[in-house]
């Protein structure tokens, strides 16, 4: 099980980017993922549209408080991976972490409280450069699953792609 917590969500400011992150965590093998910050039933419904559109098994919901996840997700046995640019390099953890099969990936918006980085088991770098979130988490779970995320079925979907040399093919699923 492996589920992805958004810190600090604006609905406004980061709206594009935390859908971003939701279509990543799903496209990339995660289970789920819990957001927090301000309320945005808007972007529940817009991932809950792609999972029915899409496939798979994908859970969306909005949390008030972050931080009482991660110490909930803690006392039932789980582990937390806190991506932050200040963290350990993922090539010196990835083998350890890969072992944590509970595992909740945690990643920010702005400032990342300091409580978060005491709380996380790893604190993980995907390179020590500022970039983004969604780049962060897709780099941190296609080398946590090591690419066999990319070669999964989506069951339940609707339409699928066909992988095509030159143009678009998508296929309705049979019901
Ligand atoms: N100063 C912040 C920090 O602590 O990384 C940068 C904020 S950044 C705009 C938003 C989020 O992207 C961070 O909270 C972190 O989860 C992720 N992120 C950005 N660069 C990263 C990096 N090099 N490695 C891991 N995560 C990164």
């Amino acid at each position: 099980m492996v589920i992805v917590l958004r810190l600090g969500h604006r609905k406004i400011r980061d709206q594009r980017l935390t859908t971003h992150v939701c279509l990543v965590a799903r496209a990339f093998g995660a289970d789920g993922i819990i957001i927090d910050g301000e309320e945005d039933r808007r972007l529940i419904e817009s991932v809950q549209k792609v999972v029915q559109k899409w496939g798979g098994v994908f859970f969306a919901r909005q949390t008030p408080k972050g931080a009482r996840e991660i110490e909930k997700w803690k006392r039932e046995g789980g582990k937390i991976a806190h991506l932050t640019m200040y963290g350990e390099r993922m090539r010196d953890v990835a083998a350890v972490v890969r072992q944590e099969k509970k595992l909740m990936v945690v990643v920010g918006a702005e400032k990342v409280h300091g409580e978060i980085y005491r709380l996380a088991d790893y604190n993980v770098a995907i390179g020590n450069q500022p970039h983004s979130e969604a780049a962060a988490l897709a780099i941190f779970l296609d080398r946590y699953f090591e690419g066999e995320e990319l070669e999964g079925e989506f069951k339940e979907a609707r339409v699928r792609i066909k992988p095509n040399k030159c143009g678009k093919s998508v296929v309705k699923c049979e019901s």
